[in-house]
């Protein structure tokens, strides 16, 4: 089967064997303050990914991203399918094919704001948006994919010291407070996939 960009290829391969090779971290994680599902979760969406690879790739970028949201929200499950699906079909939506960096900018604004929406969330709860905003506003400032890494790592962390107000583990109130978001760690995880990609894409 042919493929549009081979870029594509090594762009999910190399997020979805990040994930994959963090899954147990992910549910110790989530064992802390949630259901300890997470990793679990996550592993089963990117095998999915993986299973229609050859599929995905023949797609142009765009129609790739948003064949890949809907993997997302068959095959994730839990409170974070539906929103990781959801960032991955608006980016397919909104994503100029070839992506510009422009285009990325703009896409990957558009779909945080469908995350917000759909879970009626915003930064600052302790959720996987504590990292997807500051990245999206590091790529809107212009940094390189290396900054863009290391804003989502220093933002990760700071979910540690956050009480969570939206999603499972704001059942548990101030006890909340002192373990790391398991949804931020994932977005971490899967940016700092991507900015390696795009820092050796050159
Ligand atoms: P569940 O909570 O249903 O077991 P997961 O364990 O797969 O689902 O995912 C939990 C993660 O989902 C949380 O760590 C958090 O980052 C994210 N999350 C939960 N609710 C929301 C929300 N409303 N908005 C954004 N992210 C959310
Ligand atoms: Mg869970």
């Amino acid at each position: 089967m042919s493929e549009t960009d081979p870029r594509l290829r090594k762009m999910f391969e190399a997020v979805a064997q990040a994930v994959i090779a963090h899954a147990d971290e992910l549910t110790e994680l989530d064992s802390a303050i949630g259901d300890g599902d997470h990793g679990h979760n996550m592993t089963r969406g990117m095998q999915a990914v993986l299973g229609e690879l050859d599929a995905l790739v023949a797609k142009p970028w765009n129609e790739a991203l948003k064949a890949a949201g809907m993997q997302l929200v068959m095959k994730v499950g839990g409170a974070s399918g539906p929103l990781y699906g959801t960032l991955v079909m608006t980016l397919g939506k909104s994503l100029d094919t070839p992506p510009t960096r422009d285009g990325l900018t703009a896409a990957l604004h558009a779909a945080i704001e469908a995350v917000m929406a759909r879970g009626k969330a915003s930064a600052g709860q302790k959720t996987m948006l504590d990292v997807l905003v500051p990245v999206s506003e590091a790529v809107s400032a212009g940094r390189s994919p290396a900054e863009v890494a290391e804003v989502a790592r220093k933002a990760c962390a700071a979910t540690k010291e956050m009480l969570a107000t939206k999603g499972r583990a704001s059942f548990l109130g101030e006890r909340s407070v002192g373990h790391i978001d398991p949804g931020a760690r994932s977005s971490q995880i899967m940016i700092e996939a991507i900015a390696e990609q795009l820092g050796d894409a050159k």
